[in-house]
């Protein structure tokens, strides 16, 4: 139950709109050359209840529904890629597989308590440079005679490396067993001896976001600190990685948005020909289908919370959360696109006066990868649909 009223966080979400497009996006600028957080970033992030607004109110949160907490995730995905990037994560994978699948001894040691100031963050590992996402990773927690694993392997790509206290890693527990069972999920100390993070080159856009990869060599884990029962590790990462395919697209609906309002705006001052640009009948068109897809996203995102918030398990979450996915990359790739075509020159370079619109093309591409590939999201699709007959549920 919601501790906030609709009209207190119609205001919450104005005031984070403005700290992300004031002063984080000034902040940015500094970021995108040393591709790290300064801690004035997370200060803000605390002061402005950034860790705290989608917790529940037992772990001192908010209590708010999905829907709630989205309609807030758009308004911070207006700011930079990399800040967008951690607050996304913090508001889901973050605390919530450890709530979903902790054992309470292991919720007790951690502290549910502490994700509300940041005082604890965990990163999620699942992607390796030597196989596929999903079954096909080689990481190894092998059980010892006393019940603890002694995990070795390799992580790749994980975001958020630098400012955690802990990782969920995927790992191989029983090489032998069917595909969907050969995988567990653990919580591993980051300051566990054996724990390395392994350095990665500066990315294309989303900057600050601390990706590296990670090595472990004979890190011991106690029972305690496997999630779920062993063998769930697929299930867990998939359960959990569905819910955060919507994040992912409202991430990508509130960087849209910004760019649409960024090209009405240009649009209308920019005169060519004697006529501002928005008089002419082509870039009406484009404007008309950037809102347009941006108005269906945003249909598809509070759909899926409704279902969510009426069951959490219920049967349409994979499916709908891989299609809402899918149809955000293809709805900011034609944004974006659009975007640059409308700013003409002026929006290939940095401090535009408008907005950061080259900035904003590199951080969004990000979005074609994080928790899935197009094809992966395909792939899910496909299956629901043949398993379903291609019926889609919806709420009354
Ligand atoms: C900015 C960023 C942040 C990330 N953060 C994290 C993180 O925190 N934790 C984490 O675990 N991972 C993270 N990743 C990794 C991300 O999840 C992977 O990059 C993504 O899942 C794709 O996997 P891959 O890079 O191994 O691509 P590959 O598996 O090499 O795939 C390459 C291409 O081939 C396609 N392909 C592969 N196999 C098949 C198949 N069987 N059938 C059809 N097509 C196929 C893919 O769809 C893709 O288009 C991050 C990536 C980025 C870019």
């Amino acid at each position: 139950m919601s501790t906030k009223t609709q009209e207190e966080l119609a205001a919450y979400r104005k005031q984070i709109r403005e700290l992300a497009e004031g002063p984080f996006d000034e902040m940015q600028k500094e970021i995108e050359v040393t591709n790290k957080f300064p801690q004035e970033f997370f200060d803000l992030a605390i002061k402005n209840d950034l860790y705290r607004y989608y917790l529940p109110e037992e772990y001192g949160g908010w209590g708010l529904s999905e829907l709630e907490i989205l309609k807030i995730q758009e308004e911070f995905s207006h700011g930079p890629g990399g800040m967008r990037m951690h607050l996304h994560h913090a508001a889901d994978l973050n605390w919530r597989i450890l709530d979903d699948y902790g054992h309470e001894d292991l919720k007790k040691y951690i502290g549910m308590d502490k994700f509300q100031d940041k005082s604890v963050y965990i990163n999620f590992a699942l992607t390796e440079q030597t196989g596929g996402t999903g079954a096909d990773i080689h990481t190894t927690a092998v059980k010892q005679p006393d019940g603890s694993y002694i995990l070795n392997g390799e992580k790749w790509l994980i975001s958020h490396t630098d400012c955690s206290d802990y990782t969920y890693v995927i790992a191989v527990t029983d090489p032998d067993d069917p595909k969907d069972s050969r995988l567990s999920a653990f919580v591993v100390d980051n300051h566990a001896p054996g724990f390395e993070i392994v350095p990665m080159p500066h990315m294309m856009g989303c900057r600050g976001a601390g990706h590296a990869g990670l090595r472990f060599t004979n890190v011991h884990l106690d029972p305690m600190f496997l999630l779920g029962e062993e063998g769930q590790g697929m299930e867990i990462a998939i359960h959990s990685l569905s819910i955060s395919r919507v994040h992912i697209a409202c991430s990508n609906l509130g960087m849209a948005q910004r760019m649409l309002e960024m090209s009405i705006k240009r649009s209308n001052d920019r005169i060519t020909f004697g006529k501002p640009i928005a008089k002419r009948q082509m870039i009406k068109t484009q404007i008309a289908n950037m809102a347009m897809n941006i108005h269906a996203l945003r249909c598809m995102v509070y759909d899926f919370a409704r279902d969510y918030d009426a069951d959490p398990n219920n049967d349409q979450i994979t499916q709908k959360a891989a299609m809402t996915k899918l149809f955000s990359i293809d709805t900011v790739k034609m944004v974006s696109d659009n975007m640059l075509e409308i700013f003409g020159g002026d929006g290939y370079f940095e401090d535009c006066p408008y907005g950061p619109t080259e900035r904003l093309y590199r951080d969004c591409r990000a979005m074609w990868l994080e928790e899935g590939a197009p094809n992966v999201q395909r792939t899910t699709i496909a299956r629901e649909v043949y398993n379903k007959n291609g019926q889609v549920k919806y709420l009354d």
